[in-house]
């Protein structure tokens, strides 16, 4: 749906009130009720036409911290919150290896350098996530059924209905306090399958300082990319 020359995707579902909201890629949805005609959600959403140019605009400005990167000595990839570079090397390597605050990729890997990130920052992940949930998990009471670092879409993580848990492997590239805050994000959502006051309530018990870290991922997160 077209609105005051924006495009809108609308995804109608069993709700109460129309929210809108600027995807990562920056595409603008509205989640509205399912019984609404379309006039009234045109109408609703002309309403809010300001929010909505104010929250392009702040989209626009956090994607200029996105950073396109090339597989090039001296270029610098994220890794736990920080920046390290790359160096090519003429040895023979298994993959990515980080050594002394340094990427190493064989020179003969090159064409397939992204590929080969992924693999690390999933084995990372993997690695960094167990323990993490292990301590978590009892504290809140929960006891997630399968857990995976995958491709997500749009998402740092999501959880299905019957407990599955899933990461996306880009969480190994933010701050090991954002990514205990992503893990507990996801398990709470295990007791509160929304974001309701009561689900907040519940993140704010384990990390009192969450919002640091929502704020860290709205500015940095345009940033986690290969
Ligand atoms: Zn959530």
């Amino acid at each position: 749906m077209r609105v005051s020359g924006v495009d809108i995707v609308i995804q109608k579902s069993e709700r109460k009130t129309v929210s809108i909201f600027i995807e990562r890629d920056g595409t603008v949805s509205a989640r509205v009720p399912e019984k609404l005609s379309d006039d009234e959600i045109r109408d609703i959403i002309k309403a809010k036409e300001y929010q909505i140019f104010k929250n392009l605009a702040e989209w626009t400005q956090l994607n200029e911290n996105a950073v396109k990167r090339e597989y090039v000595n001296g270029q610098s990839f994220l890794y736990l919150g920080r920046n390290y570079r790359l160096k090519l090397v003429d040895e023979k390597l298994e993959g990515i290896q980080f050594k002394r605050n340094t990427f190493l990729l064989s020179k003969t890997d090159k064409n397939k350098a992204k590929e080969l990130f992924v693999t690390f920052y999933k084995d990372k992940l993997n690695s960094k996530i167990h323990p993490i949930i292990e301590r978590y998990k009892n504290q809140l009471g929960v006891e997630p059924n399968q857990i995976k670092v995958m491709e997500l879409q749009n998402r740092w993580a999501s959880c299905t209905p019957n407990g599955n848990v899933n990461f996306h492997w880009k969480c190994a590239m933010a701050p090991i306090d954002v990514l205990h805050y992503i893990i507990v994000h996801e398990l709470v959502h295990l007791i509160h399958n929304n974001h309701t006051q009561a689900f907040w309530n519940e993140v704010d018990k384990v990390l009192p300082n969450y919002q640091e870290q929502v704020n860290w991922l709205k500015i940095n997160g345009v940033g986690m990319s290969l």
